[in-house]
């Protein structure tokens, strides 16, 4: 407790008073009034995120800011969790515990979206080097909504009960930041919730349409490198050479067979080789070359019979090539987990947001096999959904339909959501699925 969480407390025992007084139907949604009055103060928060971002584990500007926010709505805040995280607690009575997750993270990406508050922020990465940064996933909008939500539930803490756990999650992005938190005592530390949430921008589904999908929803991503090794030599003279080139552009295509020919088409597997890199001129065959690769898959057994046949085509072809020595193949040992919507809350959440906001404007999506580490929090046994948020002009969704040319999406220096609608839905759908959580069963 601090001196700022009594004060809205004080406040919030005169809301109620009035409530009561009134005594109006449940809460169930936030009306579009509710959110144009608090739109311009977030948006504002979401321009100056946009115009600042932070990679991963340096997030203490963006964390700093948020914690401000939340401090000053009479949450109790904690900072430096899983070491740039933020944790914010509104104990507001009898009723279950909902977390709802943001991400702080941003991309080393060099924004091209023109827009006039783009970033052009110069970071050093992790390694010491000068990186552009921008917000490419939209977790600026993320924070933006959270932020909204987290008013809006203060504003109106007469109209719920239970406890709000608002977290801030470093290092969305490849870094560790959710298992970094839950070491360092989330759900130990903190209430542990009875239910976690979070929500992504998407680009398949126009600005403010909700999507939803219960099961597993997020695939498990693994980065491999293999480094093939010949006999380096004079270009002009193949013969007293094993050329390490030729062999690597045979391992890639023979790698295309793992997906077509090896594995069950009902086993979504993906296999990319998305570098490769080997020799320094033309007229030198050089010695090694190396690949780098991302697989992902949804369950163990894949996984496992996917690196096999990497390991048995990478050996064959430098075998058959006559290659000096084997490749070697660098694969980690474990891999992120996949993202699983417990179907019970994905469900009850989809029917929530229905009767909110109409039939039309939330949808089942399909699987994707890109990745997630909010996965951590349901594997930590926390029944947990992940839900997405549209964010693009169905004109150009229409547009894109037509041409055939997917319109810019999320990791694209050109990602810019649909700002004022694609907010709003956030906020509206998240305060939506919390109510629904807080009224109980
Ligand atoms: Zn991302
Ligand atoms: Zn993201």
């Amino acid at each position: 407790m601090n001196l700022l969480h009594t004060l809205p407390i004080t406040l919030a025992i005169g809301t109620a008073v009035l409530s009561a007084q009134t005594g109006g139907p449940p809460w169930t949604t936030p009306t579009p009034a509710e959110i144009d009055a608090i739109y311009p103060d977030i948006e504002a928060l979401y321009i100056d995120l946009h115009r600042n971002p932070e990679l991963a584990f340096q997030e203490t500007r963006t964390a700093t800011r948020l914690a401000a926010r939340v401090k000053a709505l009479g949450f109790d805040v904690a900072t430096g969790i899983g070491r740039t995280g933020i944790v914010a607690v509104m104990r507001n009575g009898t009723g279950p515990a909902v977390m709802l997750r943001t991400e702080l993270d941003a991309l080393p990406v060099e924004e091209k979206t023109g827009l006039p508050f783009a970033s052009t922020v110069l970071i050093k990465n992790a390694n010491g080097q000068s990186t552009p940064v921008m917000h490419a996933c939209g977790h600026d909008l993320h924070m933006s909504a959270w932020a909204g939500t987290a008013r809006l539930m203060a504003e109106h803490r007469d109209r719920w009960r239970g406890t709000l756990v608002l977290v801030g999650q470093p290092a969305e992005e490849g870094g560790g930041g959710a298992a970094a938190m839950l070491n360092d005592g989330l759900f130990t530390r903190f209430p542990r919730p009875d239910f976690a949430l979070s929500l992504h921008d998407d680009d398949t589904m126009p600005a403010g349409t909700i999507g939803y999908h219960p099961g597993y929803f997020r695939a498990m991503s693994d980065a491999v490198t293999i480094t093939v090794y010949g006999r380096g030599g004079h270009a002009a003279m193949p013969y007293n050479t094993v050329d390490p080139i030729v062999l690597a552009a045979r391992i890639v295509l023979a790698l295309q067979t793992v997906v077509s020919r090896e594995n069950n088409p009902v086993d979504p597997v993906v296999v990319t080789i998305g570098s490769i890199h080997g020799g320094t001129q033309g007229n030198i065959i050089p010695d090694e070359v190396r690949l780098q690769l991302s697989v992902r898959t949804y369950t163990p057994e894949v996984r496992a019979r996917t690196f096999a046949a990497i390991r048995r085509i990478a050996n064959g072809e430098a075998a058959a090539a006559g290659a000096p020595r084997a490749p070697q193949i660098d694969a980690p040992s474990s891999s992120n987990a996949p993202v699983y919507n417990d179907p019970p809350l994905t469900l009850r959440l989809a029917g929530a947001l229905k009767k909110a906001l109409g039939e039309q404007n939330v949808v089942e999506m399909p699987q994707k096999m890109t990745s997630e580490d909010f996965a951590e929090y349901g594997l930590a046994g926390v029944p947990s959904a992940l839900l997405h948020v549209g964010a693009v002009a169905p004109a150009k969704l229409t547009a894109a339909r037509d041409t055939g040319i997917p319109v810019p999406a999320p990791h694209s220096p050109e990602w810019a959501p649909e700002r004022e609608p694609t907010i709003k839905g956030a906020i509206r759908a998240e305060v939506t699925a919390l109510l629904e959580l807080f009224r109980g069963n």
